[in-house]
């Protein structure tokens, strides 16, 4: 009997990037099982349901297996092969392009591609196209958390420490950050910091699993912890618990930001936060009489108009209190999509270049452009962000590609997205399955899946992992790279696009070298080797980072910088029309726009469908039970699903998760009222009236 083998891979979803074996069948409905691989140290063989049924989507009955193009008279969608797909997807961007500029051309990606397919990405758009107009889904994830990171700390990693670090500090505040739900496996570092004798405090408007692991819970209003945080720095300083000698020697910009949070009286951030002052200060003598702590966010705090300066405010007590840039010790964002770090290093954001370079960096153009051979002044600037891109569709932008991504379901606003993508002259869509944006398009091209494809990831920690194709891609399938090979050549570039992973990633590793995410010491065999490689690795003897900062932070002269920042409301409050805030989420079941999951029979079973989470006094005024249909209107648009009744809740606040298309589609309520320093649309905060559906 034949040995069969197995192939160490990592989940095709979220942030965490769990590791898994994949052992292949040879039954078609199901070409391979996954096998625990407890030797990868981020989850130690855990999987959450959605890893361990992933398999299930290879073989899925509705996966696409030969491009599509729209016919004219029909308006139908209808079989063609590969030539004659992607001839009319260059036919369509070579005609926008030429006849209304390059900018009339726009690219949208996603956090779930390969770091290979991100940079392939960003260089297609920036030569072959040379449009400006390229951003990505990420923008909707962690992008507020990003930014704050780089003001502050002069560099952006989601986390600055491994997760092991975790279990062993004194005390975590975790923000907006529902693990439980997320990354179910990532629980176990939260449990056993309890176990180690750990505090955890919670902050999330609702009562969820997570919070309910929390020694304390605050619940602020939503949109509100930018006040609360505010107040707790207000609190260290009453209470002479500023880590003086830190802020001397580590820091810039304490005594505006001292003064800041001095107009934030406890008394009034209660009245802000609905959080009482009590509570307050008990998480302040928590989390400072721990002999280190951190602070963790995830999309709460980022996923709002003000994200930016929320995130700060968390960093700022961090650096107040000398909880960063020392062991076990910091500030941390939970990143959630797949590759929602390295999605965001290597060139598919509208204002970066390869290495997490600045696109208006001179320095860093002529690096790039080196790498390109071509002259830096030929790169387009930095182009519109991914929600004002959206926006601008069927308008200034007229044609699009898109690849790993679903706005008609993801993004906020989303039927007006909906209909701006409806607008376009011409959309090409490389993507699985034919998800609701895919099914508008002029083209799709069907792409292999996460088993069938070699390339890299970089999770939540920045360590640089490999997914190892484990399974022949069923025929009539290519990969994105080769998909972005066939039409630069299409397009006049000949050369350039290789379609090998690896050699796409020896070209990255060159165009990072020397910038702040530099993966220049990174290679597939090393990855395999260590379980990953963090960055910044500078060269093949150099060790790699798990922990950043612990001698000095990224910035010019070293030191952390301290943000003032003031609270201020959501972009829309609450009023007698519009009396009840929504806030968007997620569920353990189903990821992001669902357009892999729904697809999955014991993931639907679990997850059939959208709900309106809402506390038992609400339902009482609407005159709802349980399970009836409830209507949640708000000046966008109005979405209805079943009541799902839980004290769990604030009084005034209303949960929907977004995962659906249809009448539940939770994003077509939200406002898409961005920050304006990382572009973030307003997901967690909205105001809706409730009718009976
Ligand atoms: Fe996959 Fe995330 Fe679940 Fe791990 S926690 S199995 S990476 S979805």
């Amino acid at each position: 009997m034949s040995e069969v083998t197995t192939v160490p891979t990592h989940c095709p979803y979220c942030a965490l990037q769990c590791g898994m074996s994949l052992r292949p069948t040879g039954v078609p409905e199901l070409p391979a099982e996954v096998v625990e691989r407890t030797d990868f140290p981020v989850n130690r063989g855990a999987l959450c349901g959605k890893g361990r049924t992933a398999p299930a989507v290879l073989s899925s009955r509705v996966r696409l297996t030969e491009p599509l193009v729209r016919c004219p008279d029909t308006g139908a969608l209808r079989p063609a092969s590969w030539e004659e797909a992607l001839a009319a997807v260059a036919d369509g961007l070579r005609r926008t392009r030429d006849g209304h500029g390059p900018d009339a051309v726009g690219v949208f990606g996603g956090g779930g591609l390969t770091n290979e397919k991100a940079y392939a990405l960003g260089k297609f758009a920036r030569l072959v196209l040379a449009t400006s107009q390229i951003d990505y889904n990420g923008r909707f994830c962690m992008s507020s958390a990003a930014a704050a990171h780089q003001r502050a700390f002069g560099l952006d990693r989601g986390l600055p420490f491994p997760l092991e670090d975790i279990p062993r500090t004194g005390c975590v505040i975790l923000v907006g950050s529902n693990l439980a739900e997320t990354m179910p496996p990532a629980l176990r570092y939260l449990t056993e910091l309890k176990e180690n004798g750990g505090r955890l405090i919670v902050v999330d408007p609702r009562r969820t699993r997570t919070a309910e692991q929390a020694d304390l819970h605050l619940a602020p209003r939503p949109g509100t912890d930018l006040a609360l945080a505010l107040g707790m720095l207000h609190q260290v300083v009453a209470e002479g618990r500023v880590d003086e000698e830190f802020v001397a020697e580590r820091t810039t910009g304490w005594e505006a930001a001292r003064a800041g949070a001095m107009a934030h009286w406890p008394e009034h951030v209660e009245r802000i936060t609905g959080v009482p002052v009590p509570l307050l200060r008990d998480a302040v003598r928590m989390f400072c009489e721990a002999e280190n702590g951190m602070v963790l966010t995830a999309r709460g705090p980022e996923q709002q108009s003000k994200g930016t300066d929320t995130v700060g405010a968390w960093i700022n007590l961090c650096l107040a209190t000398g909880r960063a840039g020392r062991p076990l010790s910091g500030y941390g964002c939970l990143t959630g999509q797949g590759n929602g770090q390295g999605g965001r290093e290597h060139g598919q954001k509208a204002d970066q270049l390869p290495g997490y370079r600045k696109l208006d960096d001179p320095a860093a153009r002529a690096h790039v452009a080196g790498v390109w051979g071509v002259a830096p002044e030929t790169l387009p600037g930095p182009g519109r962000s991914a929600y004002e891109l959206l926006d601008a569709l069927g308008g200034e932008v007229r044609a699009l590609l898109l690849m790993g991504s679903n706005p008609v379901v993801s993004a906020p606003r989303a039927a007006h997205v909906e209909e701006r993508i409806r607008s376009l002259d011409f959309l090409a869509v490389a993507d699985v399955v034919l998800s609701e944006t895919a099914a508008l398009a002029d083209v799709v091209l069907p792409v292999t899946q996460w088993a069938e494809e070699t390339g890299t990831m970089t999770n939540l920690e920045g360590r640089v992992l490999l997914r190892r194709r484990a399974l022949t891609p069923p025929p009539g399938v290519r990969t994105d790279l080769e998909v972005l090979h066939g039409l630069a050549a299409l397009l006049g570039w000949e050369k350039g696009f290789p379609a090998e992973p690896e050699e796409v990633f020896e070209e990255l590793r060159r165009a990072s070298a020397g910038g702040p995410a530099d993966y220049s010491g990174i290679d597939y065999g090393r990855i395999e080797r260590e379980q990953g490689v963090f960055w910044p690795c500078p060269g093949p003897d150099h060790a790699g980072t798990p922990r950043l900062f612990l001698d000095r932070f990224a910035t010019a002269d070293g030191r952390a910088r301290f943000v003032p920042v003031v609270h201020r409301a959501a972009a829309e409050e609450t009023d007698a029309d519009y009396p009840v805030v929504l806030t968007t989420g997620r569920v353990v079941s189903q990821y992001q726009s669902g357009a892999q999951t729904r697809r999955v029979d014991e993931l639907n079973a679990a997850a059939p469908g959208p709900f309106v989470e809402l506390h038992p006094r609400l339902a009482e005024r609407l005159g709802v039970a349980e399970g009836e249909p409830v209507a949640v209107v708000s000046r966008r648009g109005r979405a209805v699903a079943p009541a799902r009744i839980t004290t769990g809740i604030r009084p005034d606040t209303v949960l929907m998760p977004f995962h659906w298309y249809g009448e539940g589609r939770a994003n077509t309520l939200v406002n898409p009222a961005l920050d304006p320093v990382s572009r973030m649309p307003e997901f967690k905060v909205c105001a809706v009236r409730l009718e009976r559906g």
